[in-house]
């Protein structure tokens, strides 16, 4: 490997593909194995602290932050629509029983 040739935007737009690489083989393997999946996002993290930057909210608001369980409705999460209080969408993860919530806006 050439040591540090590569831009700073170089290096950062390489770490986001393999980012969302590794997003999509996490998401593909959940089911079957979801340790392996998790591994993957933990690697996905670590490359974007390398480079100073967050996970995608695309893909942060799709993973349990107890455990780093990809979260899959139905299958590896339970999403609720509750109305006490605020309407909020609550998505417990299955792996470990951390609660989400989401506020729910309605759009009038
Ligand atoms: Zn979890």
């Amino acid at each position: 490997m050439p040591k540090k040739r590569r831009s700073r935007a170089n290096t950062k737009q390489i770490a986001r593909e393999r980012v969302r690489i590794l997003w999509e083989l996490a998401r593909e393997r959940a089911l079957e194995n979801p340790h392996l999946a998790k591994q993957h996002m933990a690697d996905a993290r670590r490359i974007s602290r390398k480079v100073r930057e967050r996970l995608p909210v695309d893909i942060a608001r799709r993973l349990c932050r107890g455990c780093g369980m990809v979260l899959i409705p139905g299958r590896t999460c339970r999403v609720r629509v509750r109305h006490n209080r605020q309407t909020h969408v609550a998505v417990t993860c299955l792996s470990c029983g951390a609660i989400r919530r989401f506020p729910v806006r309605r759009q009038r």
